[in-house]
């Protein structure tokens, strides 16, 4: 009853509120001006003239409420015949397929720019001072609708590219760097093809066709995980290590990969890397799903990929910097070489060898190895050109005896360079062993 007639008594207020049935708000004097003639009349006990003043209150408020409805639909017509002149325009300028992809959304983010509450028609002037923003709003429109396409278009392509990568992960290629199915997934040849426009097709040849430009793949590969891995040296160069390397030292001048002084550990198997066999190390390689993607496709292969524990791809969160110690550095200056520049390959150049204690001799990479380890007995001195081919031919027998790891090292037996016979290891898929990156230790002869 009290609903009843408070809803009656609203009657005889103009609602802020036309088209709901929720009266809203009220304005305070028409409020206080019907309440003082309702007051008056109920004094003078006068029925006739307070029906008269209730029914003519409630005629007017109907009136207004008509009217109001009236401007509404008027307003909301110029409305629409501006979107629809908006919509033309943007057609007319090549954004039909957004338009469309926005249609299912009743054009919200066009009709939300305030160009567009102006109730009439849109002049060219007006359509000047909103282009600029309705371009920008097709521009991301453009890009939430080829996302949208991509989510459905990769569960479809999916299948094709689960059984290429496969078949590409054995290549010859992929294998001198143990890359993992994720390593492939994620490269931009593989990227290009599974997020190719939703209208484009794409079957198994699309992928298999990249059998014959695995190697560039695989370059690509290394070029920005290597980007990656130089991020990890940035804190040790100005850090105040052991090196005392500064970013100042080596910046634009040599690349801190390159540098004789960079190695790495992993943090899995303690295991001594060095780049770029460190790329190949395999505890390196992790799940997708661990790492963040903020892109649809690597979301979708995360996705993907959480069903699959051996899918995986590179991760450095695993990997250490390891920084030499000042006595490692006092080797490089024993060749006379700055250890703030030289460059591994420099130091490979100069094909010299250490002699420790009077006992072992050592390639230079060994000697800092055995530099940063703690030892009571530090007596070095660089061996004698005699001292230096005996080692090598030591050398060449450690070769011989890890070559059961790596069969095609037995042709390579008599390549003449310690660099050219690292460089068989690595053609052999041992790329993080010590013997790839020019470890090695020999008894000197006569001890
Ligand atoms: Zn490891």
């Amino acid at each position: 009853m009290i609903a009843h007639s408070r809803r009656k008594a609203f009657n005889m207020f103009n609602s802020h509120y036309p088209k709901s049935d929720y009266p809203g708000f009220l304005l305070r004097s028409e409020v206080q001006d019907i309440l003082d003639n309702w007051e008056k009349l109920v004094k003078i006990d006068n029925e006739d003239k307070l029906a008269m003043f209730i029914g003519r209150r409630i005629l007017q408020v109907q009136k207004v409420e008509k009217h109001v409805t009236l401007c509404c639909d008027w307003a909301d017509r110029q409305v629409q015949l501006r979107l629809e002149d908006v919509i033309s325009r943007l057609r007319g300028i090549g954004w039909g397929p957004e338009l469309d992809y926005l249609q299912r959304k009743d054009y919200a983010p066009i009709r939300k720019h305030e160009q567009m509450r102006a109730a009439r028609r849109l002049s060219d002037r007006a359509w000047q001072n909103m282009r600029g923003d309705m371009v920008k709003c097709m521009q991301q429109t453009r890009q939430e609708r080829l996302e949208h396409e991509l989510r459905y278009s990769l569960p479809k392509r999916w299948p094709d590219l689960e059984f290429a990568l496969e078949e590409l992960v054995q290549h010859s290629k992929a294998q001198v760097y143990c890359l993992g199915l994720g390593d492939i997934a994620l490269s931009p040849q593989i990227r290009q093809i599974m997020c190719a426009p939703e209208n484009e097709e794409v079957n198994f040849t699309n992928f298999t066709a990249l059998r014959g430009c695995m190697g560039q793949v695989v370059e690509e590969w290394v070029s920005y995980v290597s980007n990656d891995l130089r991020g990890l040296l940035t804190p040790r160069q100005s850090g105040g290590s052991a090196a005392k390397l500064t970013a100042a030292d080596t910046r634009n001048t040599v690349d801190p990969l390159e540098l004789a002084t960079t190695s790495f550990r992993c943090l899995i198997c303690n295991h001594r890397l060095y780049y770029p066999g460190a790329l190949a190390h395999a505890c390196l390689r992790a799940p997708l799903f661990q790492r963040g993607h903020d892109d649809v496709y690597g979301q979708f292969l995360s996705k993907k990929f959480k069903n699959h524990g051996h899918l995986l791809a590179i991760c450095f969160d695993r990997l250490g910097v390891s920084a030499p110690s000042a006595d490692a550095l006092k080797l490089i200056e024993l060749c006379g070489m700055d250890p703030k520049v030289v460059t591994a390959k420099e130091m490979d150049a100069l094909d010299v060898r250490f002699v420790r204690n009077n006992e072992d001799v050592m390639t230079w990479r060994s000697a800092m190895f055995h530099q940063t380890r703690p030892s009571s007995i530090k007596s070095w001195r660089l061996a004698t050109s005699y001292e230096v081919a005996d080692a090598k031919e030591h050398e060449l027998g450690i070769q011989a005896r890890k070559s059961w790891l790596v069969p095609r090292i037995k042709n390579d037996i008599r390549v003449p360079t310690l660099a050219a016979r690292s460089e068989s290891l690595l053609q052999s898929g041992a790329l993080d062993s010590l013997e790839a990156n020019g470890v090695y230790q020999v008894k000197l002869q006569g001890h």
